[in-house]
């Protein structure tokens, strides 16, 4: 099945790669609308092929794995961003792959992505250089210190970056990330961090849903409130931006671009993912349709959805901490009391095995205002005993 058989009707069997949470909300969303999903994941129980029609249990290389998923299903999408490229490669010979390889394998390096960003999509991002040796160091202008050294590729929730004040520091903190590819980055003084999911169809037809504004604990997606509290301007600008990145990337899929929104007003784009992602998951609760329906669009070559919001939303993730006491040890979230605060909207990843900063799960608060859904969400934290979002 390539592109030009596009769009695929209900009833198509959808292929996946990856089996983590965000593909089992896509494997739910695709079952709503008749389609069928394959799931290729190599670990056994995973929270997608719970609920998939079928689980290919191969590494993500196995050329046999992989030539089994063009086989059998119509249309390829991934749900987890370090999909290796020649996975994506492989399998696009023989079936329609969405977000295309080459725009993935920008997102999964810091360096190439914020080129691509600032150069080609023409969209502002933070003062930055390249750190691949130790010599890149003394070239650096010190107008770039304090600044955050990041690994260039596998970071994520805040992990493989050391905050750095001075050229000694960045010596230091380059030893101790051993040394890999590398990026700098300007320390900026941030006022809020929102994010944009953004969707683009095979026409190139594009749809973005309202902003959403995150706030992060120990580097790791704590609360979203959808829509953000920014200026109206400064939200048009951060949905004009991430359109910008689809299509100048000629991207087909969901992708989501987060955004520091600066002291002073000005925007910069900070990161992108190409699938659909952690704060977008109010989509689901809050709006017409959601990023996993417009993942599903985008890659059968149907229509893309209307992403306007019908109810503000708060929500919380819920990390594995919730299943420990003070004394860690296991306890269950009190459910039944959460249940019953109006508006709360409770999913659960179907994790057999809760860990300490795991994504277990994401509750969602709705509420005719976004004080109402707030005040809501207020309610939710104090039974779980999480920090209050204010
Ligand atoms: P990750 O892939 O771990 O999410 P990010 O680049 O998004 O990596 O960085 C994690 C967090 O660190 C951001 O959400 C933000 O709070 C902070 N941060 C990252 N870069 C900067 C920067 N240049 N200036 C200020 N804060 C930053
Ligand atoms: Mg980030």
């Amino acid at each position: 099945m390539q592109q030009d058989q596009l769009p695929l009707n209900p009833g198509h069997t959808l292929g996946m790669m990856g089996g983590g949470q965000l593909g089992r909300m896509f494997a739910i969303e695709a079952a709503y609308m008749g389609y069928h999903v394959t799931v290729l994941e190599p670990g056994a129980g995973s929270p997608a092929a719970e609920v998939s029609l079928k689980h290919i249990a191969q590494p993500y290389l196995s050329e046999s794995g992989l030539d089994e998923l063009a086989k059998t299903t119509s249309a390829v999408s991934t749900e987890f961003e370090n999909v290796p490229a020649q996975a994506l490669d492989r399998l696009a010979k023989s079936v329609f792959v969405a977000p295309p390889g080459s725009a993935v394998a920008v997102a999964q390096d810091r360096n190439a992505e914020k080129e691509f960003i600032e150069t080609v999509a023409k969209v502002p991002v933070a003062p930055h250089v390249p750190v691949l040796t130790a010599n890149d160091i003394d070239k650096i202008p010190d107008e770039l210190f304090p600044a955050i050294l990041k690994t260039a590729r596998l970071g994520y929730d805040g992990k493989g970056q050391v905050q750095v004040k001075s050229r000694e520091d960045l010596h230091q903190a380059f030893v101790e990330l051993k040394e890999v590819d590398c990026i700098l980055e300007k320390r900026l003084d941030l006022h809020r961090e929102v994010s944009v999911i953004v969707a683009r169809g095979v026409n190139g037809e594009t749809a973005t849903f309202p902003v959403c504004e995150n706030l992060h604990r120990r580097g790791i997606l704590a609360v979203t409130v959808m829509p953000a509290r920014v200026p109206e301007e400064t939200a048009l600008k951060a949905r004009e931006y991430a359109t910008a990145i689809v299509d100048a990337l000629n991207y087909v899929g969901v992708l989501c671009v987060e955004f520091f929104v600066l002291q002073n007003g000005e925007i910069v784009a900070n990161e992108m993912a190409p699938r659909p992602h952690n704060s977008g998951h109010a989509t689901i609760d809050a709006c017409w349709s959601n990023q996993f329906e417009q993942q599903l669009r985008c890659m059968t070559g149907q229509p893309l959805a209307d992403t306007t919001q019908h109810s503000p939303a708060v929500m919380l993730n819920l990390l594995g901490d919730l299943w420990f006491d003070e004394h860690d040890n296991p306890k269950e979230p009190n459910w039944q009391k959460v249940l019953a605060v109006p508006g709360a909207k409770l999913h659960l990843y179907g994790k057999a095995q809760a860990r300490h900063a795991r994504k277990m799960g994401h509750i969602t608060c709705v509420g005719e205002t976004l004080d109402e859904a707030l005040q809501r969400a207020q309610l939710v934290a104090r039974i779980l005993g999480l920090p209050e979002p204010k």
